[in-house]
């Protein structure tokens, strides 16, 4: 929702939440564009929602980019335009907490991009990333792709990137690491700021607590 409250990274599990993913043409926040944008609700653990739409993105998709996706030129032709779709996706979330996967570097950056520059306003949604949330949880793997994750809780893979299947492989995800990240974060503190967890880091002057959403959050505590 459209609002002139501050984002918050939480880590985090809860029963209400959005999953959410977008398929862009390109990997740069700055210059690429959304093609698809897709939301799952989740109500008490339940899915009772979906929200899918591919988007035009008034340039041509390049070789690279459909390639991954799946998705060509002549697909998004009759699409809305971001600037519909955006909004309608918000609609669809209203202040619900998101969740996706790598979507702290990767797709907020473009809603907040185009969020701003349609409306001049970006949405205020606190979020969880399950990219973050996994290296916390399942140390034990090397890499946490979403597609990792599926393929380590055999969860089908099949029709990854699509933006509604990754929906749906990044919920059962976040489910199955639900009550891991639940358990370790009885064992450990939280920030007294802002509630996130606070990490053992080193610092020209040794060992100290950090909060871990810093840069957002700069509380320390001497060890
Ligand atoms: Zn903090």
């Amino acid at each position: 929702m459209l609002g002139n409250s501050k984002s918050r990274q939480r880590l985090e599990y809860m029963k209400d939440y959005v999953v959410f993913d977008l398929e862009t043409t390109g990997t740069s926040c700055y210059k690429d564009r959304v093609v698809e944008i897709s939301a799952i609700k989740v109500n008490d653990k339940k899915v009772t929602d979906e929200f899918s739409t591919l988007v035009n993105p008034e340039c041509s998709i390049p070789f690279y980019a459909s390639r991954v996706n799946g998705i060509t030129d002549d697909m998004v032709e009759d699409a809305p335009l971001f600037r519909t779709a955006l909004k309608d996706f918000l609609n669809f979330t209203g202040d619900m907490v998101l969740v996706g996967h790598n979507i702290h570097s990767f797709d907020l950056k473009f809603i907040y991009r185009d969020a701003e520059a349609y409306y001049g306003k970006i949405p205020g949604n606190d979020y969880v990333d399950t990219l973050r949330m996994a290296r916390m949880c399942l140390t034990e793997l090397r890499h946490h792709s979403l597609s990792d994750l599926a393929t380590y809780y055999n969860i089908s893979t099949e029709g990854a990137h699509r933006a509604l299947n990754d929906c749906r492989m990044n919920q059962a995800v976040y489910e199955k690491m639900g009550p891991i990240l639940q358990e370790r974060l009885k064992h450990m503190e939280t920030c007294p700021k802002c509630g996130n967890i606070l990490m053992r880091r080193t610092g020209k002057f040794g060992e100290f607590w950090g909060c871990s959403s810093y840069p957002d959050c700069r509380y320390t505590r001497n060890i």
